[in-house]
């Protein structure tokens, strides 16, 4: 009874700066609240703003997320452009002391040169031609995909496009990094080769997970196509589902971009003309009995994989 007449939960009591009453605060905004006090903003933060003008953390934040990408397709771009833990020139010279770029020679070599260095003009290019964006030397938007002028003004780019930029970053870095290790030229077309591979495994990856749910739903006697929303965000600008049996067709921009890349012999792929849309056809099939999921009826991208035949003299 004593302890009640000293310690009153009313509702103007409140713990740290928790909203919640106290009686009803959970451990996980305990943590959050304690988090909150000894949490210090990164530095790269206040890096990059002091060089790119204000940036929309939130917007760069939304790109590392698992869909189309996995975390290896995003994760070396996050810590080696994002937190800026690229091994430049400029923290670790040549034996001869050289900090120029390693690419054009030009400038000192540091994150933020890459963004606009002459030497990956024709990778940006190849970037702007999906995401239309205009010019290819736009600091912000090559290098954390944020607004070319400097903030986040520009229109966000659409998820899908933005993995597109994020597979070819990890190219780029690798192709960057064995320039100084391994003495190899940075070769545009070797970089927008290996990204394009992965990204058509991931597209690959990506419509076979539909496949799947379409199917699990369909067992289990549901309509899948609530869900199908979700995955469309997931691939937004490159992609789009049939909002009706959730088939996977390329978007114009992306079979372009696709399209301008050569595939190369190692890896045994080519890309052949788009699938036909059997938008028609399906109208016309219509008073026929069809089950609802039918494999044939899917334009699979597998049709993009066509196994070339290798001479073995
Ligand atoms: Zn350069």
């Amino acid at each position: 009874m004593k302890t009640k007449s000293r310690f009153r939960p009313e509702a103007r009591w409140r713990l740290a700066d928790i909203t919640t009453p106290l009686d009803y605060v959970s451990v996980k905004e305990m943590t959050r609240a304690f988090a909150r006090r000894v949490a210090v903003e990164p530095n790269c933060k206040k890096r990059w703003e002091g060089i790119l003008g204000k940036i929309d953390w939130k917007r760069v934040a939304a790109r590392y997320k698992q869909g189309l990408l996995a975390p290896t397709d995003y994760g070396t771009h996050y810590k080696c452009v994002a937190h800026r833990g690229f091994c430049t020139r400029s923290h670790k010279p040549t034996e001869s002391g050289n900090k120029m770029c390693r690419l054009c020679g030009c400038a000192e070599e540091t994150v933020e040169h890459f963004g606009e260095c002459i030497g990956l003009a024709a990778t940006y290019k190849s970037m702007r031609l999906l995401d239309r964006k205009g010019d290819w030397k736009q600091p912000a938007l090559n290098l954390l995909g944020v607004g070319g002028g400097g903030g986040g003004e520009v229109e966000a780019l659409e998820r899908g496009v933005s993995d597109v930029h994020m597979f070819i970053w990890k190219e780029m870095i690798g192709e960057i990094t064995r320039v100084d290790t391994t003495g190899k030229r940075y070769i545009t077309a070797n970089v927008l080769r290996r990204a394009k591979a992965r990204c058509l495994t991931r597209m690959q990856a990506f419509e076979q997970g539909v496949e799947n749910y379409t199917l699990q739903k369909i067992s289990k006697g549901e309509n899948p196509q609530r869900g199908y929303e979700t995955y469309q965000k997931q691939v937004k600008g490159i992609m789009s589902l049939d909002e009706e049996d959730g088939s996977i067709s390329v978007d114009k921009h992306m079979q372009r971009w696709l399209d301008s890349i050569e595939d190369s012999k190692d890896q045994e792929v080519r890309i052949v003309a788009a699938p036909e849309q059997s938008h028609a056809n399906k109208k016309a099939r219509s008073d026929e009995y069809t089950p609802m999921f039918q494999p044939s009826r899917w334009p699979a991208l597998s049709a993009y994989f066509v196994p070339q035949k290798t001479n073995t003299n």
